[in-house]
């Protein structure tokens, strides 16, 4: 049964962006090397226990749970499920990283709510904290809607950076690695990986 064997399209004049490296652990994406850091199992136990967390810190009340695309995707469709909430669900869209494996420190909104947040709890949810400008552009952007509560769900934390804010629900906190996979992307490939994979030096 093939595992890790993905490619982006089965169109031959598409370049396979993934390929298995022999074994189910080590992947090549594009020109890099990744290996299994997170296997898909202690994610979804992760996500579970968060689950459970947020279920229980806002019952009776109807947060609306904010994705950041496109890195969150995967890991909000999971953390939602795991709650048993009446939620709403909305998300927005920045750009901060482009096709490298380095932040650009540049962010620039791509699309905004459709939802009005003024008064309602909201839970912001993105894939992975790392010079934390992402989310804080984010959480003071969503603070000018006056919303009556704002928490944070990040799935990995690199423990780089001082907020102004705490990060509220953290699935796990890993080293300063470039990673891929469970929705984070390497040149956009690699975000439909169920591991969570790091570069191999
Ligand atoms: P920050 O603004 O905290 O430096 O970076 C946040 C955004 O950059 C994340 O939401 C994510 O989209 C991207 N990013 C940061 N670190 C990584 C990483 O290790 N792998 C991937 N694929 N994206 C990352
Ligand atoms: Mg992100």
């Amino acid at each position: 049964m093939k595992s890790v064997l993905h490619y982006v399209l089965a169109a031959s004049t598409v370049v396979p962006a993934l390929a298995n490296n022999g074994n189910n652990k080590q992947i090549t994406v594009h020109d890099k090397k990744f290996a299994v850091s997170i296997t898909h199992d202690e994610v979804a136990q992760r996500v579970r226990t968060l689950g459970e967390q947020i279920s229980k810190d806002y019952a009776g009340k109807r947060p609306i749970f904010v994705g950041v695309l496109n890195g969150a995707f995967i890991f909000l469709s999971d953390l939602v499920r795991a709650t048993d909430l009446d939620c709403e669900i909305d998300f927005i869209k920045i750009a901060s990283y482009g096709d490298a494996t380095t932040s650009s420190g540049t962010i620039t909104l791509s699309k905004g709510l459709s939802c009005d947040i003024t008064d309602r709890d909201v839970i912001v949810v993105e894939d992975i904290v790392d010079s934390g400008l992402s989310l804080q552009f984010v959480v003071d952007l969503l603070k000018k809607s006056n919303p009556r509560s704002i928490r944070v769900a990040a799935l990995l934390d690199k423990n780089l950076c001082k907020l102004n804010f705490p990060i509220d629900y953290v699935g796990f906190n890993i080293k300063p690695e470039f990673v891929i996979g469970y929705g984070l992307d390497y040149a956009q490939a690699a975000r439909n990986l169920k591991d969570i994979y790091t570069l191999v030096l």
